[in-house]
């Protein structure tokens, strides 16, 4: 048995396969008690033995113990040098995008987090930062709006709610060649079915809100750096100077989420897949946006970068009025935002996700007053379909 007297050694667990490290985590156990689960350091500031001696914890802005074996944690997962812990999805982002300067430019997929649309444009906007939205899968668009100033691609895939896939290894290959950065907004397949890193990507972000928590008790969001010590630093700089870290509390039940993360996604996708064949046979449903669909028209790229689909499908119907019916009789299924948890959500993205992003943007997707997204839980299968059956058809 590995066994660590102190909090600077940790192991990587190289030799084990992502469902174990998932499990074990950094340190794994408690190295001074062997407490089997990370206790949560309810502690601001840390004594010193002496004039110049640390035990490498100085204030809990700065470090944490039980916020560094999150970040361990979720940078061994998504094999990168350095993870952080934010109190939000949000700050998370906010983080990435602070790393662009006056002047630059940054490419960002068209159908993405309506949150995220509000922090390049409302945000950063007035900070003379420049955006263009762009069809991520289709790689002529996306290098004919690149310009001379452009220092990051930002990209959802798959993306939120249209679900259309990027090809992140095209993608990264692209940003390379005009010294952009590459980030991807890894929330809604988790490491666990999508390594970004791997694929070329610089940077990952989540929502750890959703899936990496997985149960809607807990917000939270996750930046991983693949190799670059100089931006990891920037970023290290930016959660100290804002204070947007995540509080050890929160870290401790992130960490207890990930334990579970690859049974939960398992579940996830084969419910999910059920859910979206079943929809496909409605005569009320119109269309169906899945990725694990064959004829999905990006499957090819999802095969190629991915081990899973996930548990995430939007759909349109013939009308409003059905709209209404569904989420006024849904019944073990909830009608609420957000996604990712343990139960099964239906969301509203009109009015609700995507309120805010531009009406003529949302025209073009498709984001109607007919369109509903869903994130399927893990509860038995026959119990989510029967529930949407009794509230779409009786
Ligand atoms: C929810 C979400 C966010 C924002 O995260 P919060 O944790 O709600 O702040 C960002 N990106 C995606 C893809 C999301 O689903």
């Amino acid at each position: 048995m590995k066994n660590f007297s102190n909090y600077t050694d940790y192991d990587k667990k190289d030799n084990l396969h992502f469902e174990s490290k998932a499990v074990h985590g950094a340190l794994g156990t408690e190295p001074l008690t062997g407490a089997v689960s990370m206790p949560i350091f309810q502690a601001v500031t840390y004594r010193h033995p002496a004039l110049g001696e640390s035990t490498g914890f100085a204030y809990s802005r700065l470090e944490n113990p039980t916020r560094q074996e999150l970040e361990r944690t979720m940078a061994i997962l998504e094999g990168g040098i350095k993870a952080f812990a934010f109190s939000s999805g949000q700050a998370a982002n906010m983080a990435v995008f602070s790393l662009l300067n006056p002047g630059d430019h940054v490419l960002l997929s068209d159908d993405i987090y309506g949150g995220t649309f509000r922090i390049i444009g409302d945000v950063f906007g007035k900070y003379g930062i420049e955006h263009t939205y762009v069809e991520m899968d289709d790689l002529d668009a996306v290098k004919a709006a690149i310009k001379p100033n452009t220092k990051m691609f930002f990209v959802e895939t798959p993306t939120n709610p249209m679900m259309k896939v990027a090809d992140i290894q095209a993608l990264s290959e692209i940003a390379k060649s005009v010294g952009a950065l590459m980030v991807v907004d890894n929330t809604f397949l988790t490491p666990y079915f999508q390594n970004p890193l791997k694929l070329g990507a610089d940077i990952v972000t989540h929502s750890s809100t959703k899936y990496l928590g997985g149960h809607n008790d807990t917000l939270s969001g996750i930046v991983v750096v693949k190799d670059n010590e100089e931006i990891a630093e920037k970023i290290h700089v930016h959660i100290k100077s804002h204070g947007s870290q995540l509080a050890p509390m929160d870290c401790w039940l992130l960490l207890r989420g990930i334990k579970t993360l690859p049974v939960r996604m398992d579940r996830h996708n084969e419910n999910a897949k059920k859910v979206a064949e079943w929809l496909r046979t409605q005569p009320k449903v119109k269309k169906v946006y899945y990725v694990g669909f064959e004829d999905h028209k990006d499957y090819a790229t999802t095969i190629k970068q991915t081990r899973g689909f996930g548990g995430m499908i939007s759909f349109t119907v013939d009308s409003f009025e059905t709209v209404q019916k569904i989420l006024r009789n849904v019944d073990m299924i909830m009608f609420a935002e957000s996604l990712g948890g343990t139960e099964t959500l239906i969301t509203y993205p009109t009015t609700q996700t995507h309120e805010d992003t531009p009406k003529d943007v949302k025209e073009k997707l498709g984001i109607t007053d007919r369109f509903l997204r869903m994130s399927v839980g893990i509860e038995n299968v026959e119990d989510i379909i029967a529930d949407l059956d009794r509230a779409m058809n009786s």
